[in-house]
Parts: structure tokens; C-alpha cells; sequence
């Protein structure tokens, strides 16, 4: 579980995330949905480690991971990302970059690599090179090498978004499923109103830096906050 409390950033002077608090519950998958620019993505930049807050706190499982006084890095926070463009390691083939983050026994790397690559429907491309793959494959890889350590939490910034309709649709259901069967807490960064109405649990909406609204999709798709927040999802079909 991950709860951020009071969260603000500022660059330039001007707050471009303003106290933001979040709860991410393990299992569930909360989307932060709002325009661009809204703030988002620095948002989950700094749940990552990979920017530092201006103020606010950070816990995960209760733990303090990110606080005024100090901040643990990226690496151990048990967080695994997935973006848009997070490339494969090119050098690697599809078990390299899966067990990439792994640590233990060789025969227990082997087996994790291998049922997540049959999870994901990529076990023939297991030796595969990132460029003989196809953008829909390479995200496929990439979901099971953010997964392999078992990470408590997965940060998500419009994984989906690289991808054609179609191919978005599976692959969204099977990043569903994967992630629901290792009950991974996980932030679904987007700022597409159906992507968030087909996969949150829980949708906190986001504008000009702040949330403005929080709760399931149906009472914020029925019972928009305000004029701007019904503008926002009356382009839903
Ligand atoms: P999008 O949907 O387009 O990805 P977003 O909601 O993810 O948008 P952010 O990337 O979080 O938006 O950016 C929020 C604001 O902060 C923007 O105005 C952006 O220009 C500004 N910003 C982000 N990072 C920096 C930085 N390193 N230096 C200066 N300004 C920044
Ligand atoms: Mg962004």
C-alpha cells in the first residue's frame, strides 16, 4: 500500500503539483487521469524516486520513504515502471531483459522468467532481440520485466498509448489480469477518460496540479465534481 500525503512541486516558482494525496491500496489499481500538464507525471516521478518533492510525505506499507528530512532512492523502493517509451535494453534478448532486476538462484531466475514470459503470451520469443519485436510485443516484455522482482508497487505513465486500438484493448486486459494475479498495487498515470473507466478501481481526478475529485469510475463518470470535470469525460463513447 502506498499513501502520499501533502505532496507539492514546484519549478519555476509555480506549483506544478500542489498538495497532492493519494492512497494506492495492494491489488487495486488507481488511475491519475487529468489533462496535459496537469501535473501527473511528476507526480508519479516522485512516488518512482526519480525526482525529489518540494514537501509532503511518502509511505509505503507504512514505511516513510520519502519525507522533508530524507529519501530513499529509486532502486529500493520496490517499484517497478512501465512508460510509453521505456526501451527494452536493446543488447539483451527477452529472458536477459526479463531477469534483469532479479537476484537468487539461477533455476529460480530461469523459472520466474519463463512463467512470466508465458503469462504474457511471449514464451516463443524468449530469445529473441528487442528490434525483431513489435511495439506490442515489446510492451509485453516490458510488463514482465517491471513484474519480475515482485514489486509492491507499479507505476504506469500511458503505458498504453504507443499502441493501435485493437492491440491497446488485449493487451490492456491481459496487463489487468498479470497484475491482479500478483496483487501489485498500481498507479495508472493517463489522460484518457476510457482508459481510466475500463481499468480503475479508483480514478483521482487531476487539474492544475491538485485532485479534485476521487472515487470509482461510475460516481466520477455520473457525478462530475464540476463544469470542467463533465467536460472532460462528455467525449467518452
Ligand atoms: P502529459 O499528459 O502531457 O504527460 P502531465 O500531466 O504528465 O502531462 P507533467 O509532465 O507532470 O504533466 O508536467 C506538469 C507541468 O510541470 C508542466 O507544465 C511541465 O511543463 C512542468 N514541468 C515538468 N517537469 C519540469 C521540469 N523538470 N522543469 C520545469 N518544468 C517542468
Ligand atoms: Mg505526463
Amino acid at each position: 500500500r502506498v499513501e502520499v500525503d501533502g505532496l507539492w512541486r514546484s519549478f519555476d516558482g509555480e506549483r506544478v503539483v500542489d498538495d497532492v494525496s493519494l492512497s494506492i491500496s495492494a491489488g487495486q489499481l488507481t488511475c491519475l487521469l487529468g489533462p496535459s500538464g496537469c501535473g501527473k507525471s511528476t507526480t508519479l516521478r516522485m512516488i518512482a524516486g526519480v525526482d525529489r518533492p518540494d514537501g509532503g510525505t511518502i509511505r509505503l506499507d507504512g514505511e516513510v520513504i520519502c519525507d522533508p528530512v530524507g529519501s530513499l532512492p529509486p532502486e529500493d523502493r520496490s517499484v517497478g515502471l512501465m512508460f510509453q517509451d521505456f526501451a527494452l535494453f536493446p543488447h539483451l534478448d527477452v529472458a536477459g531483459n526479463v531477469a534483469f532486476g532479479l537476484n537468487g538462484a539461477r533455476s529460480a531466475r530461469r523459472s520466474r522468467v519463463r512463467d512470466l514470459l508465458d503469462r504474457v503470451e511471449m514464451g516463443r520469443h524468449i530469445d529473441a532481440y528487442p528490434h525483431e519485436l513489435s511495439g506490442g510485443e515489446q510492451q509485453r516484455v516490458a510488463l514482465a520485466r517491471a513484474l519480475a522482482p515482485k514489486p509492491r508497487v507499479m507505476l504506469m505513465d500511458e503505458p498504453f498509448s504507443g499502441l493501435d486500438n485493437r492491440l491497446r484493448d488485449e493487451i490492456r486486459d491481459q496487463t489487468l489480469d498479470l497484475l491482479k494475479e500478483e496483487g501489485t498495487a498500481v498507479l495508472l498515470v493517463t489522460h484518457e477518460p476510457d482508459e481510466a473507466m475500463r481499468m480503475a478501481d479508483e480514478i483521482a481526478l487531476m487539474r492544475g496540479g491538485r485532485i479534485v475529485q476521487r472515487g470509482v469510475p461510475y460516481n466520477i463518470y455520473n457525478a462530475p465534481v464540476d463544469r470542467d470535470a463533465a467536460a472532460f469525460f462528455s467525449d467518452i463513447n
